[in-house]
């Protein structure tokens, strides 16, 4: 069994669909398709939600009006046949009805989840329509059937194994198509794994069928070895172990959901990076090998982070005062991303300022903290990194005149990160790309 998930970009038009077919056909075997929905539908859908929020319908129902002509336009163009069109157009037209309830509907957070869930339901439904009409059969399998999520809203692996197994036990065909992103809460409500979770919708449908392989068919031909928005030119990476991937796909690259690596890695399932548009390229494999020669293969920038500086109040019995800090976070279930320490004091960083104000104020009960927002971690990833002579040296001596505010290395032999302040990410990734790449 393979695991093939196309991203928005893959699914962003009639033509591509219909690529996305081709490419399907030339994987031989049994597979699950995972479909996001059409690029830019759930940023609308985003923005209809908002608009409920704050009371605005009208303009919720100007803008789902245009995004149904959008889908009417869609459906005649990737159907030949009148009654396909005239059956897709039906389905179009209820689905919009159904949004247009929603809108009216009083606006609550599962609200909000339902609007969102709607473009892989569209996505998915006009592709299994698509692949009917040009005389392939396959069998669509809702996600809400059996990708389950746990009273964190994190996926649950088990849960989902046995739903899964289950459901494909009464499923002959080769050919099984499912949405990516959505999946149900304890509740049992709709939910999702978050914005660009179709890449984990993937790789946790891979982890728990144990799949042969899962291949993330998206616009870009695999994970390159720098941002190549920012620095130019970068080269896709033939090979990556699971935990240079899961750093890159943590501290910045674009191209993977942060934890989609995880479940990949934890049941050994290659995971390949594939571009739709080039479909011969040999993308990006993620596998459990490590390549033995030492080397930094990428670097990657995370915005938007904060730094938080903690200078404890008392200089004695310094025992515990970590475990002190470290609990407020907890409590606060907000993850910290890099940490560094000295004698009186220390610096770590968050990513998600959603309870800073309460984190700040129960430290502030025993120490001094400071807070620094608009900071970016530099992140620079390769295999025994830190054993390296002279990967050091090179990376100071290239970030000679950027003002470095954290460093931590050797806490990963794969991963060595700066934090600099925003306004210093470009020139950094410049400067580290011709330092370390020459
Ligand atoms: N459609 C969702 C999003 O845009 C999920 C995904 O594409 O991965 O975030
Ligand atoms: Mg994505």
């Amino acid at each position: 069994m393979k695991v093939l998930k196309f991203g928005g970009t893959s699914v962003g038009s009639p033509q591509r669909m219909m690529q996305v077919a081709d490419i399907i056909a030339g994987v031989h075997g049994k597979k699950i398709v995972v479909l996001s929905a059409v690029s830019g539908t759930t940023n609308t859908l985003v923005s209809i939600s908002d608009f409920c929020q704050n009371d605005q319908k009208e303009e919720a129902i100007k803008v789902a009006e245009e995004l149904k002509e959008q889908y009417h336009q869609f459906v005649k163009d990737l159907f030949n046949d009148e009654d396909f069109v005239l059956r897709n157009i039906d389905f179009v037209n209820q689905k919009f009805a159904d949004i247009k309830s929603l809108i009216n509907e009083e606006f609550k957070e599962q609200v909000a989840k339902m609007f969102v869930a709607q473009g892989e339901l569209m996505s998915t439904h006009l592709f299994t329509e698509y692949l009917s009409s040009i005389g392939k059969s396959a069998t669509l399998l809702p996600a809400l059937d059996f990708m389950t999520l746990d009273e964190y809203a994190e996926p649950d692996l088990k849960t989902t194994k046995v739903k899964l197994e289950s459901a494909l036990k009464s499923i002959g065909e080769n050919v099984i198509i499912t949405q990516g992103y959505i999946a149900r809460n304890v509740s049992g409500g709709t939910d999702n794994l978050r914005r660009g979770g179709s890449d984990y919708s993937a790789t946790i449908i891979g982890a728990v069928v144990k799949a042969e392989e899962v291949q993330i068919w998206t616009d870009i031909d695999g994970m390159h070895n720098n941002d190549p928005r920012v620095v130019q030119p970068t080269h896709p990476l033939a090979h990556l172990s699971f935990e240079e991937a899961s750093e890159l796909a943590y501290f910045g690259a674009k191209v993977l959901h942060p934890h989609c690596i995880v479940p990949a890695q934890m049941f050994e399932v290659p995971v390949r990076i594939k571009n739709t548009m080039d479909p011969k390229a040999h993308g990006t494999l993620i596998s459990v090998e490590k390549d033995t020669e030492a080397a930094v293969k990428a670097i990657a920038a995370k915005d938007h982070i904060t730094a938080i500086k903690v200078k404890s109040n008392r200089m004695v019995m310094a025992y515990g005062f970590l475990r002190r800090v470290f609990e407020v976070f907890e409590k606060y279930r907000t993850p910290i991303d890099m940490i560094t320490t000295s004698e009186i004091a220390v610096s770590l960083t968050i990513d998600n300022n959603e309870h800073l104000r309460e984190i700040k104020e129960e430290i502030s009960q025993y120490a001094t903290v400071e807070v620094d927002k608009d900071q970016t971690i530099i992140c620079i990833v390769g295999d025994l990194i830190a054993e390296r002579k002279g990967v050091g040296s090179a990376i100071f001596e290239a970030l000679d005149d950027i003002p470095i505010r954290m460093i931590s290395y050797g806490g990963s032999r794969n991963n060595i990160s700066l934090l600099v302040p925003q306004e210093y990410k470009k020139d950094s990734l410049v400067k580290l790309h011709k330092a370390l790449f020459k």
